[in-house]
């Protein structure tokens, strides 16, 4: 790991870089993703809905296609019940959420800005959505 200033290597554990002095922050190192499932997590916990059943995150795998107007999203979710799947528009990106067991299955990927979800649908694992616009 790099001071997220001057890019000296620095050591999660330490509290300040020894080359620059920039107070060492654990959140700084962690990827946009890790960011973003830490507050889902801690919004879910935070939730009575899906309390305390969560145990883990996993990143489903997915597949985008660019079919004129419309781009097609692809996310491998096998055997899990279609009513657990939430899929929204935040932004420029599109958040997944699905919920099996103890695992929650969390995914962002990025969405033209005002395109809007035209369709899903869910068939053999795989959950289909269909984004309109550029
Ligand atoms: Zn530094």
């Amino acid at each position: 790991m790099r001071c997220t200033k001057c890019g000296f290597p620095v050591n999660i554990n330490w509290k300040y870089c020894p080359n620059c002095g920039k107070k060492i922050f654990r959140s700084d190192f962690l990827s946009e993703f890790d960011r973003m499932c830490q507050e889902v997590l801690e919004e879910i916990q935070g939730s009575q809905l899906m309390n305390s059943k969560i145990k883990k995150i996993k990143e489903p795998k997915s597949s985008i296609i660019i079919n004129g107007f419309d781009t097609i999203y692809e996310f491998y979710l096998p055997n899990i019940n279609q009513d657990k799947i939430n899929i929204r528009k935040v932004g420029e990106s599109l958040e997944l959420r699905a919920v099996k067991n103890d695992t929650l299955f969390f995914k962002i990927v990025k969405a033209p800005s005002n395109a809007y979800i035209s369709e899903k649908e869910y068939n053999n694992g795989v959950f289909r959505v269909i984004v309109k616009g550029k």
